[in-house]
């Protein structure tokens, strides 16, 4: 069985909220069945260049998604050709952001998006902070942690990670949050997100081992201690 090629966007400029946390989750899930797979990463003016089986970004201030917005249109197409293939991505707040088609950031600045997801974000003069519970039609219940001032309009043809039970989500008053486009996944949970909702983790390393055995299926493992935590975050105020 081949490693498995994961990708982490801008671990130097997009990490905020424990967002290295599930590059950690994905290893520890994949090391708990004795996956093997390799770690790269890729940030300003590093082309990617090869092929891989997740594509992971995290969430960032206004500051760095201006810093690295331009650049990743330089990435755009190797990105489009890898959700085409369908390798699962995750990106995380400024990253799902940055994976639509704009960001007009508090101070006014229109960031280009790779349009990887039909979706718009605006700055409001609001900043959504706090813990959040959605309910998934694909995971079932999932926790985080939202801190965004961003409020993201998603478009025709889309389809919402989940709907919101408790926070904000996709606006202020969206009552759905994150968005699904084949195996690619933007969400504004941080917290870290994968390591309370194994199920999304499982989901991108089982449709990563798919891309090469198609009948591929994970063994299961005991999450009793992810779903506790779960549920202790679930009931945060
Ligand atoms: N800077 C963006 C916003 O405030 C994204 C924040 C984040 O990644 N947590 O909406």
């Amino acid at each position: 069985m081949k490693s498995i090629k994961i990708l982490h966007l801008y671990p130097d400029r997009m990490n905020i909220y424990g967002d290295f946390g599930n590059i950690i989750c994905l290893q520890k899930r994949m090391e708990w069945r004795s996956i093997q797979y390799e770690y790269h990463t890729r940030s300003i003016g590093e082309a990617i260049d090869e092929s891989f089986d997740i594509v992971f970004m995290g969430g960032g201030q206004d500051k760095g998604q201006l810093a690295v917005a331009q650049d990743l249109q330089l990435k755009s197409r190797a990105l489009h050709d890898l959700m085409h293939q369908d390798v699962p991505i995750l990106a995380i707040c400024g990253a799902y952001q940055l994976f639509g088609k704009y960001f007009i950031t508090a101070e006014g600045d229109e960031l280009p998006g790779i349009g990887l997801f039909n979706a718009v974000t605006k700055a409001s003069k609001m900043r959504m902070i706090g813990n959040i519970t959605l309910q998934s039609e694909l995971f079932g219940e999932l926790v985080g942690f939202e801190n965004h001032s961003g409020e993201t309009e998603l478009l025709e043809g889309t389809n919402t990670l989940g709907k919101v039970i408790k926070g904000y989500g996709n606006t202020h008053n969206s009552q759905f949050e994150g968005i699904l486009r084949g195996n690619a996944i933007g969400t504004y949970l941080h917290g870290s997100f994968l390591p309370k909702n194994p199920k999304v983790a499982d989901y991108i390393i089982q449709k990563a081992m798919q891309l090469s055995v198609p009948e591929y299926e994970l063994t299961p493992i005991d999450d009793w201690l992810e779903n506790e935590a779960a549920r202790i975050a679930q009931k945060r105020s």
